[in-house]
């Protein structure tokens, strides 16, 4: 069994993918092709934003949008201590400092209250200009968003909003991605929309700031190719990446985000009584970049992994350490969180829109059988 089964979908989806990757080749515009441009269209049309600037992963989607906004050294960013490390790693990057703030436990998004507290306490210390908030669609369910706003516009911050895991995810039929004063998502393979490499891509309705992407997207180019203007990048989409994500795109609206939504429905009825099974917000859609159960105890959860792992079934364990005590950020760091707890807790298991039903029969059998034995 799969953790997430590219190969399915590529079965699915090969005569057109094919045919896609080979245009390009016969075209010969690698470098912001024709697909490209199309595909920024369909992506921002989809999100139902009015700029959609492609890069060259979700890590420099992330690091551009504070480049675009002048992020320095001084500026404090606000980021859950719960979340894959890009999150944080491109706050550094741009000289400011990441401030962790901690994440709901249901949820596992950033938790508003703690964040205001967070932002109180900067100012009160007056060392760092507190200047964005870095919002999370963890595991593909949006954060709070319209919380988050609130507190956004009553500190006058930024709401950057990684959505590298929550494309296709909502909020009362408003798309992820459309949520932060610029959104980010990335088309690394295992993620929702994934295609076969690296790829990312930025979102926002600001026309200065969509410029300034554009431009910081490719060496900080002006008017002209060898004008460049600002210190910028080399961050672009490859034209076979676009070519492939137009064809899954198409897939990933027509069939893939309904059936990863049947396939999460199935496990928390099939598991909510063994298991704490992931909590969706009412209101709120998730694209599932993964399914995540929390156990009783880091005992029982690292014995279940691997009772699994005897049974064939591949499960993850994200994330095991939270941001604050990552070594990289030693030394930046003094805020401590208790996100710890949780990292012993959850397990992600096996979801994508090519599970079969008996592969997911087997999942939560597994499961029953473990617990049933270890109770
Ligand atoms: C995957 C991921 C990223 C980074 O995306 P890449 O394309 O791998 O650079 C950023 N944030 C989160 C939450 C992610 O899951």
């Amino acid at each position: 069994m799969e953790f997430r089964d590219l190969k399915a979908q590529y079965n699915e989806l090969k005569g057109e993918i094919d045919e896609a990757i080979s245009d390009v080749l016969t075209e010969g515009n690698f470098i912001m092709g024709h697909q490209v441009i199309e595909l920024e269209r369909e992506l921002a049309d989809y999100v139902g934003v009015k700029h959609c600037i492609t890069c060259a992963n979700g890590t420099d989607a992330l690091e551009m949008a504070l480049m675009a906004w002048g992020i320095k050294e001084g500026d404090a960013v606000f980021v859950p201590d719960f979340t894959f490390f890009s999150s944080g790693e491109v706050v550094p990057l741009v000289g400011a400092t990441p401030v962790f703030v901690d994440v709901y436990d249901d949820t596992f998004n950033i938790n508003v209250e703690n964040l205001e507290k967070e932002i109180e306490r900067v100012i009160f210390e007056g060392v760092l200009r507190p200047r964005v908030i870095v919002a999370v669609d963890l595991f593909g369910q949006p954060a709070d968003h319209k919380k988050i706003r609130e507190i956004a516009e009553k500190y006058q911050l930024l709401v950057l909003e990684d959505s590298a895991q929550g494309f296709g995810g909502s909020i009362e039929g408003k798309k992820a991605c459309g949520f932060g004063d610029i959104g980010t998502t990335s088309f690394f393979p295992a993620k929702p929309l994934g295609c076969y490499g690296d790829g990312g891509a930025v979102f926002t309705n600001d026309d200065e700031w969509a410029g300034t992407l554009r431009s910081i997207r490719i060496h900080g180019k002006g008017t002209g190719k060898y004008d460049n203007v600002r210190i910028g990048r080399n961050s672009r989409l490859d034209t076979i990446q676009a070519a492939i994500l137009l064809v899954k795109l198409k897939n990933f609206k027509k069939v893939e985000l309904d059936r990863v939504n049947r396939v999460a429905e199935f496990y928390s009825k099939e598991l909510q009584e063994y298991v704490k099974v992931p909590y969706i917000k009412p209101g709120f859609y998730s694209s599932w970049a993964q399914y995540t159960i929390k156990l009783s105890n880091r005992r029982e959860r690292d014995s279940l992994k691997n009772y699994l792992k005897d049974k064939g079934i591949p499960s993850m364990v994200y994330y095991p350490k939270p941001m604050h005590l990552q070594e990289a950020f030693s030394g930046i760091v003094t805020k401590k969180t208790e996100e710890g707890v949780l990292c012993d807790l959850v397990l992600s298991l096996p979801i994508h829109p090519y599970l079969k039903e008996g592969e997911m029969w087997y999942v939560v059998n597994s499961i029953k059988n473990f617990l049933n034995d270890h109770l």
